[in-house]
């Protein structure tokens, strides 16, 4: 992308907000293109000043890690970045699924700032997707990566990706691990937040689902490509040529029509989740995940659907046992009210 098109951008995404605005730099790898990032940054902050803008402003960036040090990792944090890890696991089950161009793996060399990174970011988020390759090491993965000293996880699937039986299967008894593992870490008093226990926890609690904080809250969100084009969301993003999903170009400007009518279908329930016990606690509404699988932005994944179903049923279980033994932890978490009462 060039600087032009990276401020106009900005301009963009501020005139087309009203509560807040949240920029998430997101690739490929944006530190590839860490210059222009942090361009963008000074220059949001200047051209803010200049027009009189409060509107809350937050700076994302997902990265896989490659081209960290502690200089980058501080100036990214200096520059009020909020920085999430893309790691699938430990050792060789991050390897399964993200070699180097030469067919290695990147886990070690990643590894090797994970004490500036922990130490500068002590709450950085793991973002840990699995397919049918590295299912089995799921709950072995994400526990190395809390002993290395990670506390935050993001847990999913590839969706995209064909799961047979058995992949299924090992991915029920992984999530059955990794709540074993979620569990002992409340018994333990070192708890860590895993996403697919955390959020279906409080869903019981709130008895509705949180849904995904990009698409539904506020304006929802757009990706900007390279060229400047828009798209619904960055899972989203085609290249210039295919216009299947096109919203527009920032320079240009956007068809809001055609946003609002794929939100609107994306939001529209699907017929076999209306009678669903796990209705209200499932997350089958990302628009963009339903589309690239079915070509509809309401029908979800077969996968998704058996993941939350088993996600669901596991966060239940380890919720039933540590209210009972009222757990300190898991009380003042999910439960403060009646934690203060006691
Ligand atoms: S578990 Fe499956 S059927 Fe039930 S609401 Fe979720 S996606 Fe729909
Ligand atoms: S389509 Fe899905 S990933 Fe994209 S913004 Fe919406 S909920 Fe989030």
């Amino acid at each position: 992308m060039d600087r032009e098109t990276a401020e106009q951008a900005v301009r963009f995404g501020h005139e087309n907000s009203s509560g807040h605005l949240d920029i998430s730099f997101f690739g490929g790898e944006p530190f590839l293109e860490q210059d222009l990032m942090f361009h963008v940054i000074e220059y949001a902050h200047s051209w803010r000043s200049k027009e009189g803008i409060t509107m809350p402003l937050r700076f994302f960036a997902t990265t896989n890690g490659l081209l960290l040090n502690e200089d980058t990792i501080r100036r990214s944090v200096d520059a009020g970045i909020v920085l999430s890890l893309s790691l699938d696991g430990h050792g060789a089950c991050h390897d399964a699924t993200r070699p180097l161009p030469d067919g290695t793996g990147s886990f070690a060399r990643i590894a090797e700032n994970f004490p500036a990174l922990l130490q500068i970011c002590p709450n950085i988020q793991v973002l840990a997707t699995f397919s049918s390759r590295n299912i089995k090491f799921l709950s072995e993965g994400i526990e190395k990566l809390y002993y290395c000293g990670f506390r935050h996880f993001s847990v999913g699937l590839n969706y995209e990706e064909t799961w047979s039986d058995d992949a299924v299967a090992t991915m029920r008894n992984e999530y059955k691990a990794l709540g074993n593992f979620y569990e002992e870490r409340y018994k333990s008093g070192n708890p860590a937040s895993i996403t697919i226990f955390d959020s279906r926890i409080a869903s019981h609690v709130n008895k509705s689902c949180e849904r995904c904080a990009c698409c539904d809250k506020h304006d929802g969100e757009i990706a900007v490509a390279p060229s400047g084009n828009i798209y619904p969301c960055l899972r989203l993003v085609k290249t210039d040529e295919d216009h299947s999903v096109l919203l527009g170009n920032v320079k240009t400007g956007m068809d809001r029509k055609l946003r609002a009518k794929i939100m609107v279908e994306s939001a529209r329930e699907w017929h076999e989740c209306k009678e669903c016990g796990y209705r209200g606690r499932c997350f089958h509404y990302c628009g963009a995940v339903n589309y690239k699988v079915n070509g509809r932005w309401n029908q979800p994944p077969h996968i998704l659907c058996l993941e939350e179903q088993c996600s669901i049923s596991v966060a239940d279980e380890i919720a039933e046992r540590l209210y009972k033994e009222k757990n300190p932890l898991f009380m003042r978490r999910f439960f403060p009210g009646e934690w203060l009462l006691r």
